[in-house]
């Protein structure tokens, strides 16, 4: 005790310290989300290039708390990870944007493709596959509408295992998009290893669309090499025509981003699709 009166915390930097606390509130507001129904889900058309319809939506998961505010993915995803709540959290979003899906489909008629972001600590757990199947039965949602995303980063671990996991799942009928595409440390000797039907480019190809030569080349090998594979090629983050121009050019399949729209709630899913019904 007599120490104490040193006071060491002074000649820290405070904010030194803000991350962890940061951390472990989010944590600890995190825990009660799930039963308070503070998520939600926002959906982000994806559309057809060629035709220029929307095929399908990404499930983009939102988190209003009554006491932190508005908190981004990009802050809590990870703490969700670190403290396994991606678990609980991560089936909720695929129960959920599969509901919302089906219902997309009794109304319209029409077979929209609905993307969900999954976690490699949700891959990792035992009953991943039952869950998903489960889920799928439970929506009463068709496979092929239903494309799971996910990062390189989750063949780093278990590789063995994701693939065959991911590889009974596609066999079933349900899409695997490969997310975030040439961010990560892909090989391209390993892609044609990966049970995968869609390679999402990551928003860094996109955005240099305009100002190099040689990023013009590389998207469009890219797109050139996934067509070769049998994959579907989808462009993020595409915020304006001129990528939308070079995209069109380079033969990609399908673009995502603010050109077309911002993720949306529900009812903003029904007001973009209304016009086509
Ligand atoms: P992501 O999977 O790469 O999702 C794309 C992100 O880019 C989304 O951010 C989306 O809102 C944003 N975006 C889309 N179009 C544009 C554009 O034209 N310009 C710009 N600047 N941004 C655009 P968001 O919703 O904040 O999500 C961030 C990340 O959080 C996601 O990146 C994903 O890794 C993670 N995430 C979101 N929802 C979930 C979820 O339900 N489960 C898991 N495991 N991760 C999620
Ligand atoms: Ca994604
Ligand atoms: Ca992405
Ligand atoms: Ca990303």
């Amino acid at each position: 005790a007599k120490e104490e009166g040193k006071s060491t915390y002074v000649v820290y930097d405070k904010s030194m310290h803000t991350p962890f606390n940061e951390r472990m509130n989010i944590e600890k507001h995190l825990r009660s989300a799930m039963n308070n129904n503070e998520f939600e889900l926002h959906y982000q058309p994806q559309v057809e290039i060629g035709t220029g319809m929307i095929s399908g939506f990404e499930a983009l998961i939102r988190w209003n708390s009554p006491v932190l505010g508005f908190v981004s993915p990009l802050s809590f995803i990870k703490i969700a990870e670190d403290s396994r709540l991606i678990i609980y959290i991560g089936e909720w979003v695929l129960r959920e944007a599969s509901r919302f899906m089906k219902s997309v489909h009794d109304r319209t008629g029409i077979p929209y493709k609905i993307s969900v972001n999954i976690s490699i600590i949700q891959l990792l757990q035992d009953d991943f596959v039952e869950m998903v199947l489960d889920s799928l039965a439970e929506s009463g949602l068709e496979p092929n509408c239903l494309e799971l995303e996910i990062t390189e980063s989750i063949f780093m671990e278990s590789f063995e295992s994701t693939v065959s996991k991911l590889g009974f799942l596609k066999s079933r009928g349900i899409r695997i998009a490969l997310d975030d595409f040439g961010t990560g440390y892909s090989s391209l000797s390993y892609l044609q290893q990966l049970p995968i039907s869609t390679l999402k480019m990551d928003k860094i190809f996109i955005d240099s669309l305009e100002d190099k030569a040689y990023s013009q080349s590389f998207v469009q090998t890219i797109i050139i090499l996934g067509h070769k594979m049998g994959l579907d090629v989808v462009a993020e983050g595409v915020e304006d025509a001129r990528q939308l121009e070079f995209l069109k050019q380079f033969d990609c399949d399908k673009i995502q981003g603010y050109l077309i729209s911002r993720p949306v709630p529900e009812r903003g899913v029904w007001e973009l699709l209304e016009p086509h019904y």
